[in-house]
């Protein structure tokens, strides 16, 4: 993440890449002009040995294109395409590969903000979402989906693993399974996954059969809460397809946000690694606190769901960052907690070097019906955690006082 496709030389020596700060750039000469945009197009293959030039940042800049080279390599695939939220980069996937008149097959629960687009807009585009429950087998699913809607095709399988924020798995190796029965030469069903929780290094998914892996890089990627981005990650033929769909629905990400995150890629790792050593310690507080319910985070799968401890052991390699906190109580006793916290901060968003908690049920699940909720596990009882990187000591003593006055 410090050196690869970068070369000092190309660029005055300059240790860092510089950014690229400009919307255009200035061809050498018409027919130079007229080379780009061939390639660019696709009217004409790019040969081997010849070098594209940059043409307009809506299509791409050295910034991106390093940030674009790191990632693919971080998630072991031969490419990526950023976007300038992991928002801009879900919903151009699907807009990409769902067409009207198919189905999308999604679990639950899934971001705040994919729920909203796949019910307001698929929807309205005539494209029909439909649930998969985590304990069908790939067979019950095939059988399910067939009866629901068999005149439709279906255009992909969506899952978000970890699930955000109630930490459930799905099993990718199923999830392929499932695309490939339904599938035909004709409709190729992508494995479309949201791996923001985990993130390439902590749960590589390519290998376990996913097609389009997908990042909101504003989380531990980004990891400084200082910046709004997404990317996707796959092969050279479907991030080709993904980058024309970016090209016109317009999602590029900045220069200067590229840059910032080509910075926060050099501590990835070892950020990962310390928000995951002190969320093992927190965990183990948690567990023997009164106040608390429950705990779910992927180090005690076993507790929680000893179902999906295999899908664990044999298809994610950490456990992250994230708990799931259910306190006893409701929404008086989840704020008042809340509302005393000091190291942790309360606020939305997660994997950032800062601790932050919230109240999923009422914050960024709002707009998810209550009957879903409950169903899901979203309840009222239910803070989210996310561990940064402070002394451990301080965020067991800031909860320990908070959650001292609700027992
Ligand atoms: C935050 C988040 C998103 C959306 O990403 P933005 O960068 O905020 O657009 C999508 N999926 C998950 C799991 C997230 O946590």
């Amino acid at each position: 993440m410090l050196g690869l496709g970068y070369d000092a030389a190309h660029y005055q020596g300059s240790m860092k890449q510089p950014i690229f700060q400009t919307s255009t750039y200035e061809f050498p000469n018409a027919e130079a002009g007229k080379q780009f945009f061939a390639w660019a197009t696709g009217k004409e293959e790019l040969p081997a040995n010849a070098e594209m030039g940059h043409i307009y940042s809506r299509l791409g800049s050295p910034n991106t294109a390093l940030l674009e080279e790191r990632l693919a390599h971080l998630d072991q695939i031969e490419a990526a395409a950023v976007f300038g939220s992991g928002m801009a980069a879900i919903s151009a996937t699907l807009l990409e590969f769902c067409r009207p008149g198919s189905v999308l097959l999604h679990t639950d629960p899934v971001y705040g903000g994919t729920h909203s687009f796949m019910v307001n807009y698929l929807e309205a585009f005539d494209i029909r979402c439909f649930q998969i429950k985590h304990y069908w087998s790939v067979e019950e699913v095939v059988a399910q989906v067939q009866s629901a809607y068999p005149h439709r095709p279906v255009s992909g399988f969506f899952t978000e693993s970890p699930a955000n924020p109630t930490m459930d798995l799905y099993s990718i190796r199923k999830a392929k399974k499932i695309a490939e029965a339904l599938g035909s030469e004709e409709q190729f069903v992508p494995v479309i996954m949201d791996n923001t929780y985990l993130g390439p290094i902590l749960s590589p998914q390519h290998k376990n059969g996913a097609d389009l892996v997908i990042y909101s890089l504003t989380k531990n990627i980004a990891g400084h809460s200082d910046v709004i981005a997404g990317a996707v990650t796959g092969n050279a033929e479907l991030i080709g397809r993904i980058k024309k769909a970016r090209t016109f629905i317009g999602g590029i990400l900045g220069p200067m946000d590229s840059w910032l995150i080509l910075r926060s890629l050099e501590t990835y790792t070892i950020r990962i690694k310390a928000q995951e050593e002190n969320t093992r310690k927190v965990a183990h507080f948690l567990m023997t606190h009164p106040a608390v319910e429950e705990i779910r985070y992927l180090g005690n799968i076993e507790d929680w769901n000893p179902a999906q401890q295999v899908v664990f052991k044999e298809e994610y390699g950490g456990v992250g960052s994230m708990i799931a906190l259910y306190i006893k109580g409701g929404e008086k006793e989840a704020f008042t907690v809340l509302n005393h916290i000091e190291v942790f901060k309360l606020g939305v968003s997660l994997g950032s070097t800062e601790s932050l908690a919230e109240h999923p049920f009422t914050m960024t699940h709002a707009k998810v019906d209550d009957d879903l909720k409950e169903e899901i596990g979203i309840t009222n009882s239910l803070i989210r955690l996310s561990i940064g990187v402070e002394d451990v000591e301080d965020l067991i003593h800031d909860l320990n006082t908070a959650l001292n006055l609700i027992i």
